[in-house]
């Protein structure tokens, strides 16, 4: 079964693009049997493409999208879901917080699939305190390369979990998961936000953050003294709804946002990367203290539809490394290094991270985690990126493969090791070589 339509299709970032078949939604039965007939060119499952780069393109082959029918099945005395991979965040939250539960861990965007983020093993404003995805996932329900439904826990089946958690798809089609929730009051956040003049002042309130989420958005373009400047905010969960906004208890609703124009050109320059992010700056308060909805703190960059379309044709590059604290000087070197090369980062985060959960390709390492976003495609933006990767790697540190589009082989052995125990793994999960991505196959971990 190999008959769907050939699309041309790319990451977030819009950089790499392959053709490949698509198909989807399957029903278990032929999910397994699809995999069964191992298709020449392998498959990989897609979940809301907010991947940047090439982990859910399989160039000639088949792509999964979405691979099975989505449901959610909440357990409201428990705090546990048990949901299928297709559910992308914005149901789930819509599911579980009337009933005062929440997904705990939520990236920056809430337009990606429960498949997406236990394969990339996604972190939140509060990895610090909560860990990854992982440390809240029970149960993983994942289709391997033979074909056969497995039953993964981290108590049970230890090796298998680690390596589909985080394992970008290739271990098999993760059809469901049971995650453990997070018990809330209140569909809103109580927010400290802080402008902080410089790179030190961000990482020492990050340092000190007492809170359960803490992020600060960097401004990339600031130089000397004002190097690494940013507004830090430290939140946690309000105890009690607010009568006036939740009179009927916390609630998630999705706003209809605005879509953005793809343009034809890029209007990010390292002047107008610089006036943005100025203005950012400028706008934030010296120190304020107020509440938000859930969608304002966690998912602000969602208020405007593919806003990706609107950096031109050429695409984003994310560059999200995490480094070790003995790394920490990497952090102003790659802010120096894009302003000296006019790389013009428009959007920057930076956060602190806790202990890794350990998984091989997970992203985590405790320490710090920078992300900047940039016009992909410069002159010479590509060989500085190059020469910081080797400077993250000898700084014990690794490169996000849910954003990455460009790294080699090389240095990506360097930061994630030889791989063994995943490899291994893999074998075993999936001994044909079913599953297959382009991120796979130009990091050396499938054929
Ligand atoms: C604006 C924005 C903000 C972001 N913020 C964060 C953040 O704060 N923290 C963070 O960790 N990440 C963040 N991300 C990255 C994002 O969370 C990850 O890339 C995530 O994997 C995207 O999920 P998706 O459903 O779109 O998956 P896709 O991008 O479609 O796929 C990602 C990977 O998951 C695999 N996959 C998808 N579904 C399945 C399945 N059913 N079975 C097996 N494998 C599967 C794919 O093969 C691929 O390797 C952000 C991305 C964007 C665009």
């Amino acid at each position: 079964m190999t008959g769907g339509p050939e699309v041309l299709l790319s990451g977030w970032g819009r950089t790499p693009s392959g053709r490949a078949t698509l198909l989807g939604p399957l029903t278990l039965p032929a999910l397994c049997g699809l995999i069964a007939e191992r298709p020449g060119h392998g498959i990989v499952a897609r979940g809301a493409g907010r991947s940047y780069g090439d982990a859910a393109l399989n160039s000639g082959g088949l792509v999964l999208s979405p691979a099975g029918e989505p449901w959610v099945l909440l357990d409201p005395h428990a705090g546990r879901v048990r949901v299928a991979a297709s559910v992308a965040f914005t149901e789930l939250l819509a599911r579980t917080v009337p009933h005062g539960w929440l997904p705990p861990v939520l990236p920056g965007t809430a337009h990606l699939t429960v498949g997406g983020a236990v394969a990339a093993d996604v972190h939140g404003k509060n990895q610090h305190r909560d860990g990854s995805i992982a440390a809240w996932l029970d149960q993983v329900d994942l289709v391997d390369g033979t074909g056969t439904l497995r039953r993964l826990t981290p108590e049970d089946t230890p090796d298998a979990f680690r390596a589909t958690v985080g394992g970008m798809g290739l271990t098999g089609v993760i059809v469901s998961v049971t995650l453990r929730l997070l018990p809330v009051r209140s569909a809103r956040l109580r927010v400290t936000t802080r402008r902080a003049a410089d790179l030190d002042a961000v990482m020492d309130a990050l340092a000190n953050a007492r809170t359960r989420y803490a992020v600060a958005w960097i401004d990339g373009t600031a130089r000397g003294r004002a190097l690494g400047r940013g507004v830090v905010e430290l939140a946690d969960h309000c105890t009690e709804p607010d009568p006036r906004r939740e009179p009927d208890g916390p609630r998630y609703r999705i706003r209809a946002a605005p879509p953005a124009p793809g343009l034809p050109f890029c209007p990010v320059t390292p002047r107008t990367a610089a006036a943005f992010n100025g203005l950012w700056y400028h706008r934030a308060p010296r120190l304020r203290e107020g509440t938000a909805a859930l969608g304002a703190f966690f998912h602000r960059l969602d208020a405007v539809a593919g806003w990706n379309r609107a950096l031109g044709p050429a695409g984003i590059w994310q560059y999200q490394f995490a480094v070790p604290d003995e790394g920490r000087d990497l952090l102003a070197c790659v802010l120096e290094a894009l302003h000296r090369q006019q790389g013009s980062p428009f959007l920057g985060t930076l956060k602190r991270f806790g202990p890794a959960d350990g998984h091989p390709l997970s992203f985590p390492v405790a320490g710090w985690s920078l992300a900047v976003d940039l016009p992909a495609g410069r002159a010479g933006l590509g060989e500085l990126l190059d020469g910081l990767d080797r400077l993250v790697a000898t700084s014990g540190g690794r490169i996000y493969l849910a954003k990455d589009a460009r790294m080699d082989r090389a240095r990506f052995t360097e930061m994630y090791g030889p791989l063994d125990a995943w490899r291994e793994a893999r074998a075993r999960l999936d001994p044909h070589g079913v599953f297959r991505s382009d991120l796979g196959r130009r990091l050396g971990l499938c054929g």
